[in-house]
């Protein structure tokens, strides 16, 4: 059944049907053979044997009633000789008749001979009553017909006709039983063919419904990979690749709707701006790849800190970093950026160039307000920039926290002091 695994859907199903429709071809044409062979039986029954029989014996009957009856009556007056050569006429006329229509039937080849032995002996005894009828209207005196010799031939053609009817009563029997027989075979072939068709169309439903079943499987296997090599798509494309972090992407998602929620909820939100001290330096003293390792220490740090499942974490480019937290008060939110750069300093990541301190530090700019339809989606991101900046100019390794978002200034600062 591998040719049926190897089909498409659409030709499964053509498949089944076409299978289905020749099974009741089969069915039919059988049928319709196995009812014309039934026939033909019956036919062979009706006109090979009941027909002829009816047909013998009414010759026989005409042999007695007609032919030997008026010669008795004419024997015994009460029939005229014209009346008794028309009768007479008339009788072998009609078995003649039936006679000719009896040998058109089919006949077996050993009722051959008997057949034309019987249509021999018929044409004697016809010639035996047409003659006595011409006798007895020429004047001749029918008293002297012999009884005897009468007698001798309607007993001599009784029993001639009479072998045959039985011969052909027998042949009707036999070919009863044959009918009988055949009918009964047929019966059952019908029956085991059917049983075979339904089999058959039941094994092949089974295998084209088990192979579509597989199909089906295999689909929502295939599915299930697609949709999770998705996930991980999706997932990469929101990551960044040195820290893990989220990225720059994910951020605009996560900060747009976190923003809404906000407003919805009237809660609190926060958001943090970070940035590494005198990374520049950082880097010219100890080369980019150090750096990238201190990009990560300090990634490591923020993610350790922040895990509430409400607090995300993003790398937003070079070495700035942005913190967004829901839920968060003016003086957690302080602590938690209080926590974030003491653990960059206990990290102990020497930086000989920097003028804070003998190791790695950062500076964080801190927005945290209860969120309204008045906040809108730059102020929180300018005015943690405006932080930052502060808490750079402050002497950095440190930072500024703010509630208040309505005096944000728009200005190009001045540069940071180094
Ligand atoms: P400041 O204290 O004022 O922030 O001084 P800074 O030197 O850190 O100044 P700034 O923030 O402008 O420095 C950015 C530097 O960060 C420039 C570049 O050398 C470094 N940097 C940015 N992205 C990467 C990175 O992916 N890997 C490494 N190793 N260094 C980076
Ligand atoms: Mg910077
Ligand atoms: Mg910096």
């Amino acid at each position: 059944m591998h040719f049926i695994e190897a089909l498409k859907l659409k030709s499964k199903l053509f498949f089944l049907f076409l299978f289905i429709t020749l099974g009741l071809i089969v069915i039919g044409i059988l049928g319709a053979m196995n009812t014309s062979s039934m026939k033909k039986n019956l036919d062979a029954l009706y006109f090979g044997s009941l027909i002829p029989v009816t047909e013998l014996n009414e010759i026989l009957q005409t042999y007695h009633n007609g032919l030997a009856n008026n010669i008795y009556f004419a024997r015994d007056m009460r029939m005229s000789p014209s009346e008794l050569f028309s009768q007479t006429q008339n009788a072998t006329f009609k078995i003649n008749t039936l006679w000719q229509s009896y040998e058109k039937h089919f006949k077996r080849d050993n009722e051959v001979q008997y057949v034309e032995y019987t249509a021999h002996e018929i044409e004697i005894i016809n010639n035996y009553f047409t003659q006595l009828s011409n006798a007895a209207m020429n004047g001749g005196n029918m008293g002297k017909v012999s009884l005897s010799t009468l007698e001798y031939k309607i007993s001599r053609i009784h029993n001639v006709v009479q072998k045959l009817i039985s011969y052909e009563v027998k042949i009707a029997q036999y070919e009863r039983k044959k009918f009988l027989d055949t009918y009964h075979q047929t019966m059952v072939q019908l029956a085991f063919i059917l049983a075979a068709v339904v089999i058959g169309l039941m094994l092949v439903s089974y295998f084209v419904f088990r192979s579509i079943q597989k199909d089906h499987s295999r689909l929502e296997i295939a599915t299930k990979r697609l949709k999770i090599a998705n996930k991980k798509l999706e997932s990469a494309s929101y990551t960044d690749s040195l820290t893990s972090l989220h990225n720059r992407r994910y951020f605009n998602i996560v900060y747009e709707r976190e923003i809404k929620r906000a407003k919805r909820e009237k809660s609190y939100i926060t958001f943090m701006m970070l940035d590494i001290d005198y990374f520049k330096q950082f880097n010219d003293t100890y080369g980019h790849i150090e750096g990238d390792f201190a990009l990560k220490s300090v990634a490591k740090v923020l993610s350790d800190t922040l895990k509430r499942p409400t607090d995300f974490v993003f790398r937003l480019g070079g070495e700035e970093f942005g913190v967004l937290l829901t839920h968060t008060d003016e003086i957690n939110s302080a602590k938690l950026a209080q926590d974030i750069c003491m653990a960059v300093k206990e990290r102990a990541i020497r930086h000989a160039a920097s003028k804070v301190g003998e190791y790695l530090s950062i500076s964080i700019g801190v927005v945290c307000c209860i969120a309204d339809d008045a906040l809108s989606d730059e102020v929180l991101l300018s005015r943690s920039d405006e932080m930052l900046y502060e808490a750079k100019n402050k002497g950095r390794d440190g930072y500024i926290i703010t509630s208040n978002i309505s005096e944000f200034q728009t200005q190009p600062r001045e540069e940071v002091s180094a």
